[in-house]
């Protein structure tokens, strides 16, 4: 089964069908950690709960998560656009995740927060509140 992720406000479509990763050793397996990298291979997406959960936060002492999924950022669909608050785009080399969540839906909502700078791993936090996943068929 795979999952897309969805906008709250209109139903759009956010994301392509994505294939869940939710244990420490698939993650190991499928994911990088390093800075300007995407962290899930495309069509994949971390989840970040459980036992993954426990290991980032057994890893960084003190840090807690801002979304419970890390999306690849090929994964968005056309739907999802940038923010029209343009300092939220700042960074150094390239969109800071710093200054809050910086896409939205075509219908105007925030739901995402994309992280690319240079010293930020490449990825996507879904908003929580303005999100939510539907289930592929079978
Ligand atoms: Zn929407």
């Amino acid at each position: 089964m795979e999952q897309i992720l969805m906008c709250k406000t209109c139903d759009a479509e956010l994301s392509y069908p994505l294939t869940t990763i939710d244990t420490v050793s698939e993650m190991e397996r499928l994911c990088s950690f390093a800075d300007e990298t995407p962290v899930s291979p495309a069509r994949h997406f971390l989840l970040m709960e459980g036992e993954v959960l426990a290991a980032r936060m057994k890893r960084i002492p003190g840090w807690e998560p801002r979304s419970n999924a890390w999306l690849n950022l090929e994964d968005l669909r056309e739907t999802v656009g940038f923010t029209p608050h343009t300092e939220r785009l700042m960074g150094c080399c390239s969109i800071s995740s710093g200054y809050g969540p910086n896409r939205v839906c075509q219908c105007g909502e925030h739901v995402g927060t994309q992280s690319s700078d240079c010293y930020e791993y490449r990825m996507l936090e879904p908003v929580p509140t303005a999100t939510y996943w539907k289930n592929t068929k079978e």
